[in-house]
């Protein structure tokens, strides 16, 4: 089967101008000013000027729930296939929370699972916020081994009052399961990192860094935008080779109590000079957004995945010229960092996981995921 898009302005996340895409089963054949069809019956698809992108790969999410402080009322819901779809993200990557224990990674696999055959590029990770780790078949490599969505571990917590504190050698031993795991299978083998407000910052990656052979790339930090002086920390981590998760999702009280706002953490970012493909957005959908004073927890909101498009479509209307960059942050760059080689481009041989967005509103009105067309003009299939 082949399927033609024509006419639409293309981020890949390079922006080209406007380009035509060939389609052939599940991955892009060709990106031209003009494909040469050679007498093929192909289904064209006019984009009518709208860009086409790639589908978004989410480093950092909850399909299972994530959080729940504050006792079992708090439990977030789950997210499911519909919430991602409608959010653009064909790629949404898994983990576990701050509860480990009323949600277990057993049912974690099963909601990627149904994400998948529903037509999603939906992976996970293994373990959580917790040390040792908890895992599906009782080993860390073994899962990213023999369990085909496991990508590596997540989100273990360090510097936060809610991990288990771990200790270098536990972080080292983490890691150095999830690079074993991740060399044998062909997949990134990487420790998504939740980092809390705690004091320590990215201490504890550093000094399982400084006392291993491990390299720097077998961490990813997320929530670094928590506070200026954890992203002035991770620009740093950046800069020498280190790739950074912002994290979307926020509250207005969170900002006020020094969180750094996504877009102004990616600026930042960029002008001080990180190198192109070293950092990331990620949702955290189905997260929990707990508001503490003094220790106390206030109130608990959850979030959604819609953030990154939004946050997209602003920066299209208000700033176009950091749009590629934003575009790379929800595509290219997440997925380099994962070990995911043929995703969040639109390359020839590359996945053919892309969306379509109104020329005008930028709103999503197509999505392609693995060559299947799971939204029509703005139609779920
Ligand atoms: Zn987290």
């Amino acid at each position: 089967m082949l399927t033609l898009i024509t006419n639409a302005r293309v981020f890949a996340p390079e922006p080209l101008g406007t380009r035509q895409v060939l389609i052939a089963g599940d991955r892009i054949a060709a990106v031209a000013e003009t494909v040469d069809l050679r007498g093929n019956a192909v289904d064209v698809i006019d984009a009518d000027g709208g860009i086409l992108l790639p589908g978004l790969v989410d480093v950092l999410t909850h399909p299972c729930g994530g959080g729940g402080e504050g006792g079992f009322q708090n439990r977030t819901a789950e997210v499911g296939f519909e919430a991602f779809l409608r959010a653009g993200v064909t790629g949404p990557v898994g983990a576990l929370g701050t509860d480990s224990i009323t949600r277990s990674l057993d049912v974690l696999y099963g909601t990627v699972m149904e994400l998948r055959r529903n037509g999603l590029d939906a992976f996970m990770y293994t373990g959580s916020y917790r040390v040792p780790a908890d895992t599906l078949t009782g080993d860390i490599a073994r899962d990213l081994v023999l369990v085909d969505p496991v990508l590596g571990v997540g989100e273990l917590a360090i510097s936060d009052h809610r991990s288990s504190q771990p200790t270098t050698d536990e972080i080292r031993r983490t890691a150095a399961d999830a690079r074993l795991g991740g060399i044998i299978s062909g997949k990134g083998g990487i420790v998504l990192v939740h980092v809390g407000d705690g004091e320590g910052g990215l201490a504890p990656i550093r000094d399982a860094l400084s006392t291993s052979d491990l390299p720097i790339t077998s961490f990813l930090p997320t929530h670094v935008n928590r506070n200026q002086a954890l992203l002035d920390e991770a620009i740093e981590f950046a800069k020498e080779g280190g790739c950074i998760d912002i994290t979307v999702s926020s509250v207005p009280e969170f900002i006020e109590q020094g969180e750094v706002p996504a877009l102004q953490a990616l600026e930042s970012v960029i002008a001080a000079g990180v190198p192109d493909g070293n950092y990331s957005l990620s949702s955290d959908a189905g997260g929990s957004l707990p508001l503490y004073r003094d220790g106390k927890l206030q109130g608990l909101q959850a979030a959604g995945p819609g953030v990154l498009l939004e946050l997209l479509c602003d920066v299209l209307s208000g700033q176009p010229e950091t749009a590629a960059a934003t575009i790379a942050s929800m595509t290219r760059n997440p997925a380099r960092a994962l070990g995911l080689e043929t995703k969040g481009r639109i390359e020839p041989d590359c996945d053919a996981n892309f969306l379509i967005l109104n020329q005008a509103t930028h709103a999503l009105t197509d999505v392609f995921c693995r060559g299947r067309r799971l939204m029509r003009r703005g139609a779920i299939e």
